[in-house]
């Protein structure tokens, strides 16, 4: 392999590597703005310059191929002279209103202010002024003062996302972004134009002013918009997710994310309609009672009937280990009427990210046991078997019976018994005899299994009250048990939710059943032993990065 000597330090580089490439590879950061490892080179802001021995010039790192031999230092007098003139360049008409600005904590241009530049201007005259709010897309505000022109989101728009919404305008000091005139900056993916924003010009006109980058926790999870399973982060403050961002994975999602799942995904979360209370229904209306009496009139009213007159419901909303256990209870009862409800939207798809299924996990509840039409049962003889008063109880997660299409809703009045966990209001939660405040993805951990066989974990970025108070006299070395980095003393409002597996636990141990788990990682390792597909995986092999399941029979059309 060919090598190079960066900063007296020799390593071996790709054939057609630029030195920023070879370099960030081996560790060596070399500042930049212009330059994105996914994005074509512009070379434009000229603070990655570096000397090379042997050229006359120093040359940028991200536009000069790495060659055999070469020797290039980022550290000289020559180079660290020419870097913070670039830097004072820049910073002649940046408004430096971190103070006000979103991005502080997370600027590019503020942290090599500090690191590269000398701390003092010596430009005395009036900046450039510039229009400081262009709502230039329905989701995102530019500040044009803020702009350094990098052309990122120029070229994002149109080598990522395939839409050629943005282009430079004027010259000079005058020079800015703009739209095509007319056009709206609005394509389905524009917001990744903030993440990468390498200033605070582009701002997400839902999360802007909501908080400080410093404020908030960031959890690693996975979006539940659609089965891709994007990598995202989950920012908290207070208990309230605030935002999401995308999180680099190259085998899902590179480093991007769609607007839908960014804006769409977590306010249900966060919303007024979430259920906090275990409830059932007494004299024709639903009451609030403690979790051991839902749980043990759950497991006494499931017990008044044949096994033929029970459906369970599963959810592809719900993790691999939710699904599971229902499909486990469904088994020890004897119950063979097992379905779930695909959220599919026919047409709303790319070929970049979006999925037509707008579920995070069919396939893993398919690979745990719950599957459309499982042993021939479909929602249709669902729908007709309880209009025929032939099914009596339904017991369903994570889900609204009412959203099964073209179902005659009348028909679910004759149902003597609906049992529901939920995190959410719902007509299915309004009619049920039953209900339990089930935790939402962002409170519990879990795995996922995406579209194309890659299993994801999932993490407790918002703490509930089970969270609190099992954490209460825990060892703080103990809490990554949890696998997240929620802050213990936070503030804020805690749901009494529970995730779904822990739910049927309870009601399968009221059943007089052995089911002993106390994590979510329980729940996996019994079905890395069960479920063939899940053979060898654990929690700590799956990791942050996933694992794609080995099976080629797992991205089965379920
Ligand atoms: S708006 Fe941001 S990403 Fe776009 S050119 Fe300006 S600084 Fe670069
Ligand atoms: S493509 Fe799907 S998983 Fe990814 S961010 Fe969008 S909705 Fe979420």
């Amino acid at each position: 392999m060919p090598k190079i000597i960066i900063d007296s330090k020799e390593i071996e580089f790709k054939q057609g590597q630029t030195i920023i490439e070879a370099a960030r590879e081996n560790g060596i950061d070399i500042p930049h703005f212009c330059w994105h490892p996914k994005l074509s080179v512009s070379g434009n802001c000229r603070v990655c310059l570096v000397e090379v021995e042997k050229m006359p010039k120093l040359v940028i790192s991200c536009a000069t191929l790495a060659a055999d031999g070469m020797v290039v230092n980022t550290r000289s007098e020559k180079t660290l002279s020419a870097r913070r003139a670039v830097m004072e360049f820049i910073l002649i008409n940046h408004p430096l209103d971190c103070p006000i600005c979103d991005e502080a904590g997370e600027c590019k241009l503020q942290d090599y202010a500090y690191s590269h530049s000398v701390g003092e201007s010596r430009f005395v005259e009036e900046k450039a002024h510039n229009i400081k709010r262009t709502e230039i897309g329905p989701r995102i505000m530019f500040d044009a003062e803020r702009c350094i022109s990098c052309s990122r989101c120029i070229r994002f728009s149109s080598e990522i996302a395939g839409a050629n919404q943005l282009t430079f305008t004027k010259r000079g000091d005058r020079v800015t972004i703009s739209t095509f005139p007319g056009e709206s900056f609005d394509n389905p993916y524009s917001m990744n134009t903030v993440d990468i924003c390498p200033v605070g010009a582009l701002t997400n006109k839902d999360f802007r002013f909501k908080s400080r980058v410093w404020e908030m926790s960031a959890t690693k999870s996975i979006c539940t918009g659609c089965s891709r399973g994007c990598n995202i982060d989950i920012w908290v403050r207070n208990n309230k997710i605030m935002r999401l961002t995308p999180r680099n994975n190259e085998q899902v999602n590179a480093d991007w994310m769609c607007d839908n799942g960014r804006i769409n995904s977590f306010k249900f979360v966060n919303a007024e309609d979430r259920i906090d209370s275990v409830q059932v229904r007494k004299e024709g209306f639903l009451q609030p009672v403690t979790w051991e009496e839902g749980i043990k009139t759950a497991a006494v009213s499931l017990k008044k009937f044949k096994p033929h007159e029970i459906a369970f419901i599963g959810s592809p909303y719900a993790t691999n280990e939710d699904n599971y256990l229902m499909a486990k209870l469904a088994k020890a009862l004897g119950v063979q009427n097992i379905s779930i409800i695909q959220h599919s939207v026919e047409g709303d798809c790319d070929d970049i990210l979006i999925r037509e299924d707008k579920t995070p996990n069919l396939t893993g509840a398919a690979l745990a046991g719950i599957r459309p039409n499982y042993n021939g049962f479909s929602l249709n003889q669902l729908v007709d078997g309880i209009r025929q008063k032939k099914i009596k109880a339904v017991y369903i997660i994570e889900d609204d019976l009412y959203s099964i299409a073209g179902a005659d809703e009348k028909a679910f009045a004759n149902l003597e018994l609906l049992i529901v966990n939920s995190s959410n209001r719902n007509k299915t939660t309004l009619s049920a005899d039953i209900v339990f405040p089930a935790s939402t993805f962002a409170e519990k951990n879990g795995t996922f299994v995406n579209f194309a066989g890659v299993v994801q974990r999932i993490r407790p970025a918002v703490a509930t009250a089970e969270m609190d108070r099992a954490l209460d006299g825990m060892e703080m070395s103990k809490w990554d048990k949890f696998g997240t980095k929620f802050d213990r003393w936070m503030q804020g409002e805690k749901k009494d939710a529970k995730p779904t597996w822990r739910i049927i636990t309870q009601i399968g141990e009221q059943l007089g059943m052995k089911f002993k788990y106390e994590m979510a990682e329980n729940v996996f390792d019994e079905m890395s032993g069960a479920i063939k597909e899940f053979a060898g995986t654990d929690y700590d092999k799956i990791g942050s990065e996933g694992l794609k399941l080995k099976s080629e029979k797992i991205a089965v059309n379920v």
